[in-house]
């Protein structure tokens, strides 16, 4: 059976200068994928291809076996592709609640509610109200995170989630994921933080100077493995 989500080779440019040299990767129903590497190693321009931000060949990407590369991004997330960005990107004007709904434009059906999301993430119930930015950094993380599982995506990519959080509040975003896979979502995390992706994924994979230098099971993959991956040493 093809595997949810695929790249083949994939290659990404800016202009003239090559950011990816061949990706080769995989993604399976109810997977937590976490994908590590250097700053400049190539993580965010892949999430960014995956949602059709940076363009991509068609064949390059496939989806349940369908090539999508390159499609744009609103018809990438209708298929069921969601990402939390680098940075969160709430709605400055709009409250926790309308930040949350802005995820819902998707049109597509789902487990996930405001109601839903509210039992996973209680502060946001508490602080509904409030204007999104107005949250402390993790809160407003929970937000970006609920904002996009408001679309029922099939897949949700998460783009450093613990960038600037205390480790107490890292755990708490992290303890929320096998409540999402656990009904088939799969979850692509890009974490700079080694030893919390090795935690939390099933299997990651190492990027180094756009390509992959390593990739397997998480607990198969030794810590020594994983640095000579991670700075080519
Ligand atoms: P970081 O952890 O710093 O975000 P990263 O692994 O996500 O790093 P990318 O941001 O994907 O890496 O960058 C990969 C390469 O592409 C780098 O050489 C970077 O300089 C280059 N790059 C990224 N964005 C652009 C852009 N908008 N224009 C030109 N080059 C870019």
């Amino acid at each position: 059976m093809a595997a949810l989500l695929q790249t083949h080779h994939l290659k990404a440019y800016y202009g003239d200068a090559q950011a990816l040299f061949g990706i080769d990767f995989e993604l399976n129903a109810g997977e937590l994928v976490a994908i590590i590497g250097a700053n400049g190693a190539g993580k965010s321009t892949f999430l960014k291809c995956l949602t059709g931000l940076v363009k991509a060949k068609a064949e390059a990407i496939t989806w349940k076996g369908q090539p999508i590369g390159g499609m744009p991004p609103g018809k990438i997330v209708r298929q069921g592709l969601a990402m939390v960005p680098e940075g969160r990107r709430l709605f400055a004007s709009l409250s926790v609640e309308e930040n949350l709904l802005m995820g819902a434009n998707a049109q597509r059906q789902g487990p996930w509610s405001l109601d839903r999301l509210y039992r996973l993430f209680p502060i946001l119930n508490e602080k509904r109200h409030l204007p999104g930015t107005s949250l402390s950094g993790g809160q407003q993380q929970m937000v970006a995170i609920g904002r996009a599982l408001m679309s029922n995506p099939e897949v949700l990519l998460c783009d450093e989630l613990s960038l600037g959080l205390a480790p107490i509040v890292i755990r708490e975003i992290y303890n929320a994921m096998p409540s999402i896979t656990a009904e088939g979502m799969a979850v692509v995390i890009v974490e700079q933080d080694v030893s919390v992706a090795r935690q939390v994924s099933q299997r990651l994979y190492c990027f180094q100077e756009g390509q992959v230098s390593l990739q397997g099971l998480s607990t198969d993959l030794s810590k020594e493995q994983i640095s000579h991956a991670y700075f080519g040493v």
